[in-house]
């Protein structure tokens, strides 16, 4: 049973990316409709990893009505044009999924069939000749580029690394503006109706109470909404991404300053690098079943662009997610709702995915039950898809120069993952499921890059002569050069940005 209450009061419960997204895009869609409450505890503190992001976060950015510079400066951040993944297919090798288009778009057949066919041909093009995000990234070039003069084709897309904690402060910031009222303390009794099992109270150690008639669980890996006061259950997918640890430490900046996230593997794992205005966030995710803390601690330590800037530090996770993200009047966002591992920078597109999700479902005269249930099928099919797509990186992985990479190459896949690995290398074809996070590019630029060769191309394609084929190709290549060419420097840009 669901209580039929108006939804008037809303208690956000936690103070890190999730909290304050979710407090600050509820005050500023819904704000004259409910009282946005959070609380948040500073002894506990907040996970302050989580630095890099994926470009759907300019729409929640843009949601919220910010200001890019303001956050830009406030936050240290720094532009993303993909991530580059070095020895996963095989040690000394290395490719990026690189953010945005590739080539050119052509009606019932993608970009890739023509380049395959090029292949075919020898003709010599590499696959990333032909993405802007990839020339400018690994040219460390960067400006605003909506399309590319004279020809129809787009321009740049791009996300950020930023400071977790600054993040969060920036979002408070921004929260309490508009109301949002914060309350710091530790919840030590979560009050329950007796006949809804709703949770009505939450009791902090000072005695103070909050009431609310809808609460969304913001606390991370404690999950204590969701998980210790209800026991929602939870899907393992440790089987598939066995990695259940991760040692983190900031160090000192380089120059130049990368427009890219770094996703090295090594024997037993894989190592993130983050580059920040002012430091790097570096990284070392593991299973526990393959890796002692001290060696994935040594790994790390070896594998530093600059000086440590302090103690590496263990995080403990579990791979999966909650069974029902909506459950009674508890909406888990963030590490509360489940957990993939940051190989591709999903979790805070999950985060900001979620609270959008819950303003369309926003309950009105009372929490509807077909309203949670469409809302959870929905985050179930979206956790899925992402889920599917980290899985590809390691299932086709070549290396067998340990164990940890011997079984992951392997394992079984789930079925939904292994019917796109059979489609692509029977046809090159690869369809974005609805609504899906990753599209075609970022499919084809994984599997090829992994090194899945597919058999056939789109008979399409075999209507260009190989001279035409070529000079279409040529031309391609020759605009990405002299575009990325033509742009600022990273660093140049960020220099403005922070002088501004
Ligand atoms: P937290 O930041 O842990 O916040 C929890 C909040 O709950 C805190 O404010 C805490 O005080 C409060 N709280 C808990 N218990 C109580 C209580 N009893 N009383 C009061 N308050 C309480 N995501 C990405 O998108 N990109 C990445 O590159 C990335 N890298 C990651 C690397 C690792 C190793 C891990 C573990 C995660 C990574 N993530 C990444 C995920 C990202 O860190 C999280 O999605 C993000 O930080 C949100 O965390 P959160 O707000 O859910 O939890």
């Amino acid at each position: 049973m669901t209580s039929s209450k108006a939804v008037k009061q809303v208690v956000v419960v936690g103070g890190g990316t999730a909290g304050w997204s979710s407090a600050a895009l509820l005050i500023k869609l819904m704000g004259k409709a409910v009282q946005v409450t959070l609380v948040e505890s500073e002894d506990i503190g907040i996970v302050g990893v989580g630095e890099a992001t994926i470009p759907p976060i300019m729409n929640f950015n843009a949601a919220l009505g910010l200001d890019e510079k303001a956050f830009l400066q406030q936050t240290k951040a720094t532009i993303k044009l993909g991530i580059q993944f070095e020895n996963w297919r095989q040690k000394g090798d290395s490719y990026m999924h690189a953010f945005g288009a590739i080539g050119k778009d052509f009606p019932f057949c993608d970009f890739n069939h023509f380049w395959q066919r090029s292949q075919q041909l020898n003709m010599g093009f590499d696959f990333w000749d032909f993405s802007l995000a990839y020339q400018a990234a690994i040219k460390n070039k960067f400006g605003k580029l909506e399309r590319i003069e004279g020809v129809n084709l787009p321009g740049l897309s791009y996300a950020y690394h930023f400071d977790a904690g600054l993040y969060a402060g920036f979002l408070r910031k921004y929260s309490e503006s508009l109301g949002v009222k914060r309350i710091e303390g530790k919840i030590q009794q979560v009050l329950l109706d007796d006949i809804s099992g709703d949770i009505t109270t939450l009791v902090l150690e000072n005695g103070t109470k909050i009431a609310g008639d809808l609460f969304i669980d913001c606390t991370g890996l404690h999950a204590l909404l969701i998980d210790k006061t209800l026991n929602t259950g939870f899907e393992d997918w440790s089987h598939w991404l066995p990695a259940d640890s991760a040692m983190a430490v900031p160090c000192e900046s380089v120059q130049p300053i990368i427009p890219y996230t770094r996703a090295i593997a090594h024997n037993n794992g894989w190592q993130w690098r983050i580059p920040l205005q002012h430091r790097i966030g570096n990284g070392f995710v593991y299973s526990s079943k393959y890796c002692t803390d001290e060696e994935a601690q040594q790994i790390l330590l070896a594998n530093l662009d600059g000086e440590p800037l302090a103690q590496p530090r263990k995080i403990s996770f579990r791979t999966g997610r909650r069974l029902k993200q909506w459950h009674r009047n508890v909406v888990a966002v963030g590490l509360s709702s489940g957990f993939l591992e940051p190989l591709e920078s999903t979790s805070i597109h999950l985060i900001q995915s979620a609270v959008l999700r819950l303003l369309k479902f926003f309950p009105n005269n009372g929490i509807c039950p077909a309203d949670r249930d469409e809302f959870n099928r929905q985050s179930k099919v979206e956790f899925e898809q992402i889920r599917d797509f980290i899985i590809l990186h390691y299932k086709l992985t070549e290396r067998t120069d340990s164990q940890f990479w011997r079984d992951c190459k392997h394992m079984a896949i789930p079925d939904s993952l292994q019917r796109k690995i059979d489609l692509f290398r029977n046809t090159g074809r690869v369809f974005r499921e609805q609504d899906e996070l990753f599209t075609e590019i970022a499919w084809q630029q994984v599997m090829l890059g992994q090194g899945l060769v597919p058999q056939d191309h789109h008979p399409l394609v075999n209507a260009l002569s190989a001279e035409q084929l070529r000079e279409l190709l040529d031309n391609l290549k020759a605009i990405m050069a002299v575009t990325s060419d033509k742009l600022p420097l990273h660093d140049e840009f960020l220099r403005r940005i922070c002088a501004a």
